[in-house]
């Protein structure tokens, strides 16, 4: 995120709103000085909260430059100033209580170094080589967790974070250790895959623990394009995942194709859930639109089976590995067309519309910003139907009551999954209650089949994935023109 230091910071010694707000004259406070680069942050992030980037012809990946706007209290800023000002003017009760959070979370070394690293960047947030060594000391990088007790990061209830950043990661073998070391630290559970192209977490624990991690990684140099609003947050907890998984991946959402080759940098232009929804409202009312336009979900077939945009196309797909084969196949269908794509929360469209845009035949491609997630947060009986997919022990969560999947055996309206009885299959079932009672918990006639009889004669066990449910489904669907 650039941080216009050309720009001049709004005086907050004199801000009389955050001397009334500060309950004394700013001076009196000793420890104020110090907290001088944590609020520079906070500002920042505020700021960076408004801004939005404007739907044109420009790549989307241009931010700060001129294709950005800011958007704040129902108005529309154009020039950095006067966004600085207004937040300057109307919002320093916010900014400061952002600053005292990152504040508390830093030791007073991280402090030092976040001032260096202010005033030696230009316009970018990435650390410069020089400064590389100093910025991956991974302890310099932990919260100060010393004032916090053992229940209150090891609580039951809590949630559970779903986020991405895509930024050039020079060394993530160090940012892997630092993750490792925080979560534990956190008490978390959950999936962090880490590549050269980014960071990619879905993490279960307690409120105070995910508020801490969501700072910690908001003060780090590497994600300082990130907001708080890049958090998706659902009810959850530790108990969501079996364990914790940190890894470095070449990937950081497993698409099969060199991130060299096809970068997020190309990727299609972002929609927020507002803009979304309005376009797949049109399409709702114009058959015209909706002959122009793919409403393209972009997830694996069990996913959109619970829950989908109405109109949307929705490829059979096991996973997110074959959707560049699938692009393949039906190029024809993609020809002129406007495409709008979604997913979970935002981060297989970033590269997945990447690798439809390298084709060159789409007239325009829009992703949803945020996914799904952040679409229901705001539009909670909109367009989306059904229930939002999850990669965890929940499955599911859902935003409204809405059931469009069925019981696999007996055809009731149903979507909850779990998965088949059988130990060698990893297919998700949809039977119901009822069904479940009568012992149908096998995804199929053939695991049903299997599965009763393994106990008797099976030497070996038969391969994992081979029943009715995989033979059926072809690897690479194929799209009929509508
Ligand atoms: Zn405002
Ligand atoms: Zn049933
Ligand atoms: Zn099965
Ligand atoms: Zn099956």
């Amino acid at each position: 995120m650039p941080f216009y230091p050309s720009m001049p910071e709004p005086d907050v010694e004199n801000c009389e709103k955050w001397r009334e707000l500060n309950g004394r004259p700013a001076r009196a406070n000793p420890s104020r000085k110090r907290r001088g680069p944590a609020r520079k942050r906070a500002f920042a992030l505020f700021i960076k909260s408004r801004q939005v980037s404007k739907i044109g012809n420009t790549s989307p990946q241009e931010l700060g430059g001129r294709n950005v706007h800011w958007e704040c209290c129902g108005k529309q800023f154009e020039e950095v100033e006067d966004i600085h000002k207004h937040v300057a003017n109307e919002h320093m009760s916010e900014v400061l209580q952002q600053t005292e959070a990152i504040f508390k979370v830093l030791p007073q070394n991280n402090i030092q170094l976040m001032r260096k690293h202010d005033s030696s960047d230009n316009n970018v947030a990435l650390p410069q080589h020089n400064g590389t060594k100093e910025v991956f000391d991974i302890s310099k990088w932990l919260p100060d967790i010393s004032h916090i007790n053992f229940e209150e990061l090891t609580c039951a209830a809590g949630e559970v974070l779903l986020y991405y950043s895509y930024c050039d990661i020079e060394e993530p073998q160090v940012i892997c250790t630092w993750q490792k070391t925080l979560c534990r630290q956190l008490h978390f559970t959950g999936k962090v895959r880490i590549s050269k192209e980014g960071i990619n977490g879905t993490v279960g624990g307690c409120k105070t623990a995910t508020e801490l991690y969501i700072q910690t990684m908001l003060s780090h140099p590497l994600f300082q394009a990130m907001s708080t609003e890049d958090f998706k947050r659902s009810a959850g907890g530790s108990h969501c995942f079996q364990d914790l998984r940190v890894g470095v991946f070449k990937e950081v959402v497993p698409m099969g194709v060199d991130p060299e080759k096809v970068s997020y940098k190309d990727a299609g232009i972002h929609l927020t859930p507002e803009e979304f929804h309005r376009k797949v409202e049109a399409l709702s009312n114009n058959a015209q639109i909706r002959k122009d336009t793919i409403l393209l979900d972009c997830r694996n077939f069990y996913e959109s089976k619970i829950g989908n945009f109405q109109h949307c196309i929705a490829p059979n797909i096991r996973k997110f590995s074959y959707f560049p084969d699938y692009v393949d196949t039906n190029l024809e269908c993609f020809k002129d067309k406007q495409v709008l794509m979604y997913c979970t929360g935002g981060i297989r469209c970033e590269r997945g519309s990447a690798y439809l845009r390298s084709k060159d035949v789409c007239k325009e491609v829009y992703q949803l910003k945020g996914g799904i997630h952040k679409y229901l947060e705001q539009f909670p009986s909109g367009f989306y139907r059904g229930k939002l997919f999850v990669f965890d022990n929940r499955y599911a969560i859902s935003a409204n009551d809405d059931v469009i999947a069925e019981c696999r055996y007996c055809g009731v309206p149903w979507d909850e999954y779990r998965l088949c009885s059988t130990s060698y299959c990893c297919q998700l079932v949809l039977s119901c209650v009822h069904c479940r009672e009568k012992g149908l918990l096998a995804c199929c006639i053939a695991c049903q089949e299997k599965g009763n009889s393994t106990s008797e004669t099976q030497s070996g066990r038969p391969r994992k994935e081979e029943c009715e449910c995989t033979q059926k489904r072809v690897r690479i669907p194929v799209m009929f023109p509508h």
